[in-house]
């Protein structure tokens, strides 16, 4: 009998071992795997422009007695470079705090339809530049002309208002047009702001070269770059998408996506009102 006690009680301390170990260590050895992969790849990313930081300034070296218009060329270099390598940091460090779950999004009373007229705005150059026309759904003006009266008008963007880091909340609309610009040979990039009864919908879609079924389900994933975007001329890390979705994460909203290969692309940033708006209507958000 003692012996059967003995081995019921082995075998379930190994039972409930093994369980507790998928709960608690599991996850434990996984993320110390993403940690590891993720110091990796950030490692790989940082050799590139340092490296051709160290060239640039090699040439510069072996130009030394040469004027300075012959060297004005790979300055120029090293300062894009040391630009898309503090963009990089800037972007790791951004990351490292939001796994660290540090929140550093400070929300305050904004309207969304002027921060988005803002990126919008600045946005119009790069478009133009490759001849795609950029639309924005509803513009300030329409508002302005559908509302005279200036009470009216107030009561119409007052519609817009929400509660959110402005720094923040541009640097997520500011990585979706970039990407839709870059992304898209051809036609349009629009850019839409829908009032929900709980919640605000930014949608940025473009006709672009769109993105593979097999590939969707990785592009927030951090360093993903999709094989066309690997093969295409355009440049990037493949952080973008990861940091606007933790950003929208931290706000208590969603970031998803559609996407249809050679068709093109659309993101949805998916905003509560406030605070306490998400934290009561998080699941009908997460139906939206
Ligand atoms: P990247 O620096 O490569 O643009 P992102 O994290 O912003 O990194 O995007 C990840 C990948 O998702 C891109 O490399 C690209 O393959 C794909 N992607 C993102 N936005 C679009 C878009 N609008 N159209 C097509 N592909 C996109």
């Amino acid at each position: 009998v003692l012996f059967l006690v003995g081995a019921a009680g082995l075998f379930l301390a190994s039972v409930s071992g093994f369980i507790m170990s998928r709960i608690f260590l599991r996850p434990a050895v996984r993320s110390f795997d993403q940690q590891q992969r993720f110091v990796a790849d950030a490692s790989h990313e940082l050799r590139t422009p340092i490296a051709t930081l160290q060239l640039h300034l090699e040439m510069i070296k072996a130009r030394q007695d040469e004027p300075v218009s012959h060297r004005r060329p790979w300055i120029d270099g090293m300062e894009r470079e040391v630009e898309r390598l503090t963009r990089l940091t800037d972007h790791l460090l951004l990351l490292a705090r939001a796994d660290a779950k540090r929140v550093t999004a400070q929300p305050m009373k904004l309207n969304v339809l002027e921060l988005v007229d803002e990126v919008w705005n600045a946005s119009l150059l790069a478009a133009s530049a490759k001849g795609l026309s950029l639309e924005m759904k509803p513009t300030l003006d329409e508002i302005y002309d559908a509302h005279l009266d200036g009470d009216d008008v107030a009561k119409a963007m007052s519609a817009y208002q929400i509660q959110a880091d402005p720094e923040r909340l541009e640097q997520v609309l500011t990585i979706l047009l970039d990407n839709a610009i870059k992304y898209t040979a051809c036609g349009s990039v629009r850019i839409s702001i829908e009032r929900e009864r709980h919640g605000m919908i930014i949608a940025v879609s473009d006709t672009g070269i769109g993105i593979r079924k097999e590939q969707q389900p990785f592009v927030f994933d951090r360093f993903f770059r999709a094989d066309q975007a690997r093969s295409g001329s355009a440049s990037g890390a493949g952080l973008g998408l990861s940091i606007a979705h933790e950003i929208v994460r931290e706000h208590g909203g969603r970031l998803t996506m559609k996407s249809e290969h050679g068709v093109g692309t659309t993101f949805y940033v998916i905003l509560p009102l406030t605070q306490r708006v998400k934290n009561r209507r998080k699941e009908s958000l997460r139906q939206v």
